[in-house]
């Protein structure tokens, strides 16, 4: 028997298949995980076929050495997943394979956690004469009147006189795997299902419709606050009932504990959760136990479209907006199309939710949708419990500086604090921090201090009085002088969430202030720990970035205030205004989720824009027709598909020459193809960002048609990327989550 193994090693090169042959003992299956030689090493490899025969000559086909694992850990479906993946998104077989085990299993880093325990061995009669048999012997009597009681850790007794116990026979010690359980799995009695309202029930009858009937996709529509979860609850029921299982995406697991609490009280240890931040082993003990079948509900992000279920009946991507679903990294895939495929596999549902939906996925929801293309829309347009949606007020910053208001907070928004405080009540502020900081500039000059690595602002931390720069890390002490025009009006400026917290403090001595961002959750389960403050009460105002603007539930919050609206509205890029508008839309809906009913203050410099406007109304469908109009008008996607390549280099010159050789040989392919036509735009140009982490970028950008054939021309560009000259780095980026 022969094998064709992939072997465990990121290159264009070895990305391809490698023959073995099996040993004659071995029991070998496609998806298994093997060592194998290669040249002077040892590596890990994925069985991906097995043959009876070669065409190499036998005596230079190396054996297999051995078994990484006894069982296959990639699956039938998820092999043909990765070899789809592996042409979708031109990347290695291999980079694909390796989204589908835990990242530790590879190089066995990670086994089974194992605890030696003791068993009684002795027959009633023979423990009805211990007395007198071990008199002399009290240690080893003492052990045996424990295990009376039932089996012990071998670690909590005696060593000498339990090895003692073993010789004799009175006792034996076996192995058992101990499961390490992620913290987000721990305590949570089962709970019940409430029952639904009528447009849950509705949307949940539907969707269970399409399970029985062999699968369906779908896009559920709902205002915040309309109980989407219950809807995905109902769904998941239904496919256990029929024997099947469910993924469930979020888009980042630890801002989101409740999700996860709420799932495993409604399926106790049929959920698992897997995301990048358990620790190995609880990543690896979670990923055995759903290959084996033990948990039949994954909850997890991005990655977890790839858990190792069988027989799927839903996959639920939660916050289908969000940009997390799409990597930055290679493979670049987006596991909202992985999700897609996944469920075509099975037969499954697919169910993208959402309340402010991706431009872009809204409009598969639309008329005229070609079949293989479209999503069906199941709305809810009402909150549960008929409660209202919260009351949006929005602010004109410009005249609150006229009236000599130089604090952060409009005289409505502290009013409404005070109110909210006085009432016992919560409240959530909100500062959007995409784009914009506390950066650093001169009053007199206008300069502002930037890396001189990467070529972007940077952002003031008041805990280590330092700036530090948010994409390579540098930091630096705060100039006194500008270096520039040696003013020392070098001040700091906007606002970030520190500022706000001491503003609150500042007029409001009486409030207790959490806050949340990068800075205040570096540490494992920081997260939860902060939103246990607020959900306890502990804290009666929340400040946070944009972590908390999703998904989060609490009863007592009243008031949410967006501190400034406008900051992320004029970035150089298409979706700057899409992002806003889903931003202050999510945070809005945190207001008003039980009793207490939700007021909202949006602070702005440009309250007229639509996007603000659309917001505050929580209008989407309105902001949708005028947003995608617009992308229609000025050919944005997803009215045309954006592809560039990024080249960096040390020198300049160097990324700028690659990058207009690369697009020199693209514009002579789309010729020779005759698609120049269909290309709206392509050039080569400096990135937005022109230096990061020392290296200058240029980029080659491309616009295209949709009807292009656009799979030809990412494969070209592949190449153009993998024929980068030496000493420049070049990324092939199609539709990039973000264009810096
Ligand atoms: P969304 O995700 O649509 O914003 P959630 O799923 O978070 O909404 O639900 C909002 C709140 O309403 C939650 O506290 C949830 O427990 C509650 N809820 C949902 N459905 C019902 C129902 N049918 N009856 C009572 N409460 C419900
Ligand atoms: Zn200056
Ligand atoms: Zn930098």
């Amino acid at each position: 028997m022969y094998a064709q193994v992939i072997v465990d090693l990121s290159a264009e090169a070895v990305d391809r298949l490698f023959t073995y042959a099996v040993p004659g003992n071995m029991d070998l299956a496609p998806g298994m995980l093997v060592q194998v030689p290669f040249g002077p090493r040892r590596l890990d490899g994925f069985v991906v076929s097995l043959s009876e025969t070669c065409d190499l000559d036998p005596e230079r086909v190396k054996p297999i050495l051995g078994l990484s694992r006894p069982e296959p850990v990639v699956l039938p479906d998820l092999m043909e997943l990765a070899e789809w993946m592996h042409l979708r998104y031109l990347c290695n077989l291999v980079d694909a394979l390796r989204l589908m085990i835990p990242a530790e299993m590879r190089g066995g880093r990670v086994r089974e956690l194992t605890r030696r325990f003791v068993r009684l061995n002795l027959t009633d009669a023979e423990l009805a004469a211990i007395e007198e048999k071990y008199r002399r012997a009290p240690k080893q009597l003492e052990i045996l009147r424990l295990l009376q009681e039932g089996d012990l850790p071998a670690a909590r007794l005696d060593a000498s006189a339990l090895k003692a116990l073993e010789k004799k026979g009175a006792v034996t010690v076996y192995d058992e795997e101990q499961r390490r359980k992620p913290l987000a799995l721990a305590g949570e009695a089962r709970t019940k299902d409430p029952e639904l309202m009528p447009e849950q029930r509705a949307a949940a009858a539907r969707l269970t419709a399409a399970l029985e009937g062999g699968g369906g996709r779908f896009l559920l529509h709902g205002v915040t606050g309309s109980g989407k979860t219950e809807v995905y609850i109902r769904l998941i029921r239904r496919a256990l009932e029929l024997g099947r299982t469910a993924i469930v995406l979020v888009p980042e697991i630890a801002l989101t504990p409740q999700m996860v609490s709420w799932f495993h009280g409604r399926f106790g240890g049929d959920a698992a959760v897997l995301h990048s931040a358990l620790s190995a082993g609880e990543r690896f003990d979670e990923w055995r136990r759903i290959r084996s079948g033990g948990a039949r509900v994954v909850i997890g992000a991005r990655s977890a479209v790839f858990a190792p279920l069988q027989n799927i009946g839903a996959i639920i991507v939660d916050e289908e907006h969000e940009s997390t679903y799409q990597s930055d990294h290679r493979p670049r895939y987006d596991a909202r199309e992985v999700a897609w495929k996944r469920a075509a596999q099975h037969g499954a549902v697919l169910l993208l939710g959402s309340a402010t939906p991706a431009i872009s996925t809204y409009m598969r929801a639309m008329p005229g949708v070609r079949p293989e293309n479209r999503l069906e829309l199941i709305e809810l347009r009402r909150r549960v419990k008929g409660r209202p949606l919260p009351e949006v007020e929005v602010v004109d910053m410009r005249g609150e500086l006229e009236r000599g208001n130089h604090s952060l907070f409009s005289a409505r928004l502290s009013g409404e604090l005070r109110r909210c405080l006085d009432g016992g009540h919560q409240a959530m502020l909100f500062i959007n921090r995409r784009g914009h900081s506390t950066f650093v500039s001169c009053r007199a000059c206008g300069y502002v201090v930037r890396c001189d690595q990467c070529d972007v602002s940077m952002t003031w931390h008041q805990a280590e009085n330092a700036l530090r720069c948010h994409y390579c890390g540098k930091t630096l002490p705060p100039p006194k002088q500008c270096p520039q025009c040696g003013s020392g009006y070098i001040k700091y400026f906007g606002a970030g969430t520190q500022k706000v917290q001491e503003e609150v403090r500042r007029l409001f001595p009486d409030a207790r202030v959490a806050r949340m961002d990068v800075d205040t959750t570096r540490e494992k389960d920081a997260h939860a720990r902060i939103l246990e403050r607020f959900r306890s009460g502990d804290a009666n105002v929340l400040v946070g970035t944009q972590m908390i603007a999703k998904g989060l539930d609490f009863p007592n919050v009243a008031l949410v205030g967006v501190v400034a609206a406008d900051m992320s509205l004029n970035l150089p890029d298409y979706r700057s205004v899409e992002r806003t508008f889903q931003l202050i839309t999510q945070v809005a809906g945190r207001a008003g989720r039980a009793e207490v009913p939700g007021r909202v203050v949006v602070q702005t410099y440009d309250p007229d824009h639509y996007c603000i406007q659309m917001a505050a109304a929580q209008d989407y469908r309105a902001f949708y027709t005028r947003e995608s109009a617009h992308r229609r008008a000025a050919l944005h996607p997803p009215f045309t598909v954006i592809a560039r390549i990024v080249f960096s280099a040390k020198a300049p010159e160097d990324a700028k020459a690659a990058a207009e050789s690369a697009a020199e040989q693209l514009g002579e392919f789309l010729d020779a193809r005759d698609m120049r036509r269909d290309a709206v735009q392509l050039c080569a140009a400096e990135a937005p960002i022109k230096l990061l982490r020392g290296e200058a970028r240029w980029q080659l950008f491309l616009k295209m048609y949709f009807k292009a054939d656009m799979e030809a021309v990412a494969g070209r560009m592949q190449a153009l990327a993998d024929a980068a000259p030496e000493g420049v780095r070049a990324e092939l980026e199609i539709n990039p989550s973000n264009l810096f």
